[in-house]
């Protein structure tokens, strides 16, 4: 039977950003995905486009394989969230500091992309290659070709990312004292677009994240390379008044969009067929442990998918093989097992900050930000960090734009935010905001970070 030093199960963003890494370091790596491969065509997935923020974390992670350079033409800075109310007005909330921005990138392309710089490093990808059943006692893949054939590949080390439903996963599943948590959100999720104008210019400003909260509900909208946007419908998929069950037929589509998102509906030509075209999708979180068996480990959305509303699915996951990396350039290349062992042990109360986070921020997005109140709180959290740049970081920034670890941000995140909602409960807030004690409010802090 052929053996492979090491084998990658999946070739999405993680596993193949984790492929150039692993073959950097000399090793013989392996991928198999069971997708075909897709670079010649289109890079439409399931009629989703999906497009990205890519944030700090992932920027660094890409830095230290040598791609910031080649993945920067492909992203469109976004320096804040645009948010649309229902008459159509605007209010523009900076992500962070001048200049800070997320950015906005295709998941198609910039997997393609991987893909290419994987295989130039001479990584071997084996696309069509479904992987059906890991045997982990002795370390075996059983491999579904696109002929019908199954194969076993042999390998000393498996890395299993391969998704939320990961086949590796699932085979540890099957040991003892694996635990295993998944959700589904109520909501889903549906893409739609926003073409470029008759004149062939974006429809809404490129350099920001487009939101239209509506308390159960939201669209939001990031722009692309061709100056179109991509949106994203969150509803409910029942149960509401406004939910994907409830929207029927191309009169239920027009009446939502022009009730509730008429600027945007004045800016999609193709609303309806997209709506009834595009498939709707579901959002799930999900936690794991362990996350190796002997010289086997989960790795990103394997390890830990979560939904999307920090946009640190792939950060995090871009993070983990970082992680990773040095952990082998520290401990060596053959101590896989001690490698594992202290890569899950530091990351795991990490990634479940993150996924945390990441519901939490659901309530945010589609209710919050919409409250003249969000806006001031917002405002004081930026002067506060303007004043005392190193004594108060929002907890956006810190997520978003620092390399803190997730769980120190979720910790002290949520220290400020019980002192912010002393603040805000001030009923004169909104008059008198810029003339708060803002040393008392960082004294209040140190002495909660002590405590
Ligand atoms: C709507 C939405 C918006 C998002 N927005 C953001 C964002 O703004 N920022 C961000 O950081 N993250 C975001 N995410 C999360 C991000 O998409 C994921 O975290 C990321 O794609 C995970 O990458 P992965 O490589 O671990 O898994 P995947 O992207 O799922 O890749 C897994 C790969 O494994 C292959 N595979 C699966 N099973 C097998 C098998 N049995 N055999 C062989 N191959 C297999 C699949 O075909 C696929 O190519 C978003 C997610 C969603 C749903």
């Amino acid at each position: 039977m052929k053996k492979n030093e090491v084998s990658i199960l999946g070739a999405g963003l993680i596993g193949s950003l984790l492929s150039i890494y692993l073959k950097k370091r000399g090793m013989d790596v392996h991928v198999y995905e069971k997708r075909a491969d897709n670079r010649a065509g289109a890079y439409k997935e399931e009629g989703r486009s999906i497009n990205m923020a890519l944030s700090d974390r992932g920027w660094r992670a890409l830095e230290k394989a040598g791609l910031r350079e080649k993945v920067l033409p492909l992203t469109i800075p976004m320096y804040g969230r645009q948010v649309h109310n229902e008459h159509g007005a605007t209010t523009f909330i900076p992500y962070g500091k001048e200049g800070q921005a997320i950015y906005s990138i295709s998941r198609g392309r910039f997997n393609q992309l991987l893909m290419n710089e994987a295989e130039i490093e001479g990584v071997n990808i084996h696309f069509e290659s479904k992987i059906e059943d890991v045997d982990l006692r002795t370390n075996e893949l059983h491999i579904r070709d696109k002929e019908g054939q199954q194969e076993k590949v042999g390998s000393e080390v498996i890395l299993g990312a391969d998704g939320a439903y990961s086949s590796l996963r699932t085979a540890m599943l099957k040991q003892v004292r694996f635990n295993y948590k998944q959700e589904y959100i109520s909501h889903g999720y549906k893409e739609l677009s926003i073409p470029p104008t008759e004149k062939g210019e974006f429809a809404m400003d490129p350099n920001a994240l487009h939101i239209w909260p509506r308390g159960s509900f939201m669209l939001i909208a990031l722009p692309n390379p061709d100056k179109s946007f991509t949106c994203t419908l969150f509803l409910p998929f029942e149960g509401e008044r406004v939910s994907f069950e409830n929207i029927r037929d191309e009169h239920d589509v027009e009446g939502v969009f022009q009730t509730y998102f008429d600027d945007a509906y004045q800016k999609m030509p193709n609303l309806v067929s997209e709506y009834f075209n595009n498939p709707t999708a579901s959002l799930i979180n999900i936690e794991c442990y362990p996350w190796m068996i002997n010289k086997s480990l989960l790795i990103g959305d394997a390890s830990h998918a979560m939904v999307p509303f920090y946009g640190q699915g792939m950060n995090s996951g871009f993070e983990d093989c970082l992680i990773l990396d040095n952990l082998i350039e520290k401990l060596g290349a053959n101590a896989w097992e001690l490698v594992f062992a202290k890569f899950q042990k530091s990351r795991k109360p990490n990634t479940d900050a993150i996924c945390r986070l990441a519901m939490e921020n659901f309530e945010e997005m589609k209710a919050d930000v919409a409250d003249p109140k969000f806006l001031i709180r917002k405002r004081i959290e930026a002067r506060l960090h303007e004043l005392y740049p190193n004594d108060w970081i929002p907890l956006y920034t810190m997520v978003t734009f620092s390399t803190m670890s997730y769980s120190e941000a979720y910790t002290i995140g949520k220290l400020q935010q019980n002192i912010m909602d002393g603040v805000m409960s001030n009923p004169l807030i909104t008059q008198n905001w810029d003339k708060l004690d803002y040393a008392d409010i960082i004294d209040r802090l140190d002495k909660a970070k002590a405590v």
